[in-house]
């Protein structure tokens, strides 16, 4: 997942920071500093972030793509003949 936050846009009303405080921290009253490469456990709040923002400032890209498959095991080919 990667973020974008158009800080030019973001008047620091920091519901971002108050859904999802492990990616956006806010440094003094309108300083948001966040991180742009969260982790996938974070989608979710990330996700609440960008709805919440009145500004609509957050882009996230991958975030609407779905919950990555378990990935199957490779070690063992059915090679049953
Ligand atoms: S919610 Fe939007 S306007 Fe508020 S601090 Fe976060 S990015 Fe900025």
């Amino acid at each position: 997942m990667r973020l974008v936050v158009d800080l030019n846009r973001c008047q620091g009303y920091a519901q971002c920071a108050f859904l999802a405080p492990d990616v956006f921290t806010m440094h003094g009253e309108e300083s948001l500093v966040y991180d742009p490469h969260p982790a996938g456990e974070q989608r979710e709040r990330v996700a609440r972030a960008v709805a919440a923002c009145p500004v609509r400032a957050i882009t996230a890209e991958g975030l609407d793509s779905p919950r990555p498959a378990p990935v199957a095991s490779a070690g063992e080919p059915s090679d049953a003949r």
